[in-house]
């Protein structure tokens, strides 16, 4: 997908609860070449949480629909809804030269890998299991049983995470986001040594 002059595609994971969201909103806050490439859902949106901000909290009809159709690039289903990255977004945010980011599951960086191999890949840790379990129960927007679920599935996600190139725990937002934009910079200096060489 990522031409030369083109933004780098970023896919982060990590398991539900780790703080994924406020890394990503924090890089974008302070960075104005660092975008965020909303996903569509079929799940209810949380308290808070806005449509075409958070999500685009969409029907599983039209998720099935827009599937159908091509227009997603990786979709993935978890807790019973389906989620997906819209090909449409990620290619308007990186013709405007962003770097994009993906904040997916790992069911859907690992679609991403075999189409867009150039991408980067970070998986966020949380400090402990203990520590990811309070995340998850202090939300408090879900039943006991659901959470329970995302706890055991956290921990299916985080045997994934030697697959990815870069690790960041997340004991603290501003620190994981600097070093977040680190990985990003790092990058950037490394596919333009390259450019310049395919230049010479
Ligand atoms: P949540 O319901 O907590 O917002 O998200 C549940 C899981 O779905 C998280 O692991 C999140 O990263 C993942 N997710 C969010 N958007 C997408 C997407 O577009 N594709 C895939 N594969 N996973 C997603």
């Amino acid at each position: 997908m990522s031409k030369n002059g083109e933004g780098i595609l970023i896919v982060v994971s990590g398991p539900s609860g780790v703080g994924k969201g406020s890394i990503c909103r924090a890089l974008q806050q302070r960075h104005a070449d660092v975008c965020y490439a909303v996903s569509a859902t079929t799940r209810q949106p949380r308290q808070g949480e806005q449509d075409g901000v958070a999500y685009y909290f969409i029907s599983e009809e039209e998720f099935l629909r827009r599937r159908a159709a091509g227009e997603f690039l990786e979709w993935a289903e978890n807790f019973g809804h389906y989620y997906g990255t819209l090909r449409s977004e990620v290619e308007r945010l990186q013709q405007q030269g962003k770097n994009v980011i993906l904040e997916i599951d790992t069911q859907g960086a690992m679609q991403i890998r075999s189409v867009c191999p150039s991408g980067v890949f970070v998986f966020i840790l949380p400090p402990s299991l203990e520590e990811l379990q309070r995340r998850i129960s202090g939300r408090g927007s879900e039943p006991p049983e659901v959470q329970q679920v995302r706890l055991m599935h956290a921990q299916q996600e985080i045997e994934m995470a030697p697959m990815y190139d870069y690790q960041i725990v997340n004991d603290e937002v501003e620190r994981a986001a600097d070093q977040l934009m680190a990985v990003i910079r790092a990058e950037q200096l490394k596919r333009n040594i390259k450019k310049e060489k395919a230049d010479c």
